[in-house]
């Protein structure tokens, strides 16, 4: 269950620790880019330090925390659209004792998002807290945190999770075998990208489509070609250029005769057609490649261009392996 790897982790452990020896902080910053376990981590902090037996799953407050409806619980910024009218109102709110509680726990989502407007809003929580108040700040980085907030909070790291935790998991969830196998490596230790890969039929069949596109790019005229494909559009050139890079880490394994698993399951064949022309140093360039193809697009370089220049550059990686 992911909820027993997140009371398993440093994190909570380390939370669990500052409770036992009545050194809780006012704020926390708990940064992570998994949105799934930073979920899982909301609710098991609050169930800990809601209910009286640290979330034993059979009391009123653990149904009240479960169905978010305890009174002493906020929810701040889910949907990345706090306005600071809402701001007034936990202002007033965190300033009333905890009704059923020991605390009251104020969640604040996607924090990285806030305008510099807002956290300065925030900040007069974080400068005089109200006693029993726990503020849980939570962000995929600490980029775009006001300075003034952070030297205020203390700041923790979501857990990322092994390939093997995250297979256990999605087995354990019905997950069939292979479809799990491929997505805890493809998820880097990220839960919400293993389910994203393992839940939607969709992205296994886009998978596939990389895989056949890499095996048919042989020559410049193959661009051309491919540079209308559904894969290099908006919503799915991010996704592709993940699954690139860890096509090629397969190349590279065969390669290097590296005795890592492949992420490609099924298709040890294709990968070494893949792999024909290229040496080593050719796939770390392809692998470099398509780690430039990504910054070219956070750069709102067009997905088109970002595709075309990918491509020619794989070939070219290819090329020099042969000379
Ligand atoms: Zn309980």
């Amino acid at each position: 269950m992911i909820s027993e790897l997140i009371k398993e982790s440093q994190l909570f452990k380390s939370i669990v620790k500052d409770r036992l020896s009545k050194r809780l902080s006012h704020a926390y910053l708990i940064l992570g880019e998994d949105t799934e376990t930073r979920k899982a981590f909301v609710n098991e902090i609050s169930l800990y330090l809601m209910c009286e037996n640290g979330g034993c799953m059979e009391c009123k407050t653990c149904a009240k925390v479960m169905a978010r409806t305890h009174f002493d619980l906020i929810f701040l910024n889910e949907d990345g659209k706090l306005k600071t009218d809402d701001l007034n109102q936990l202002i007033d709110y965190v300033y009333i004792k905890p009704a059923e509680a020991e605390y009251k726990l104020v969640f604040i989502d996607n924090a990285d998002g806030l305008s510099d407007n807002i956290q300065n809003k925030l900040l007069k929580l974080y400068e005089e807290p109200p006693e029993s108040v726990i503020i849980f700040m939570l962000a995929r980085g600490e980029a775009g945190i006001l300075r003034t907030i952070k030297s205020r909070a203390k700041t923790q790291y979501l857990p990322i999770f092994s390939s093997k935790e995250i297979y256990q998991e999605l087995l354990e969830e019905g997950v069939e075998e292979n479809t799990a196998k491929a997505a805890a490596i493809i998820s880097g230790g990220q839960f919400d990208r293993a389910y994203l890969f393992s839940n939607q039929e969709g992205y296994l069949e886009m998978y596939n489509s990389c895989v056949d596109l890499l095996m048919n790019l042989k020559k410049s005229q193959d661009v051309t070609e491919y540079i209308g494909s559904k894969l290099f559009e908006k919503d799915k050139i991010e996704v592709t250029l993940d699954y690139f890079q860890i096509i090629f880490k397969d190349v590279l394994v065969y390669i290097s005769k590296s005795n890592c698993e492949y992420a490609t399951i099924g298709r040890e064949c294709d990968i070494k057609e893949i792999a024909d022309g290229f040496n080593e140093g050719g796939v770390a360039l392809a692998i470099l490649s398509i780690v430039k193809a990504k910054m070219m697009l956070k750069a709102n370089v067009s997905n088109q261009s970002v595709a075309e220049s990918l491509m020619l550059q794989i070939l070219e990686d290819k090329y020099k392996s042969k000379i």
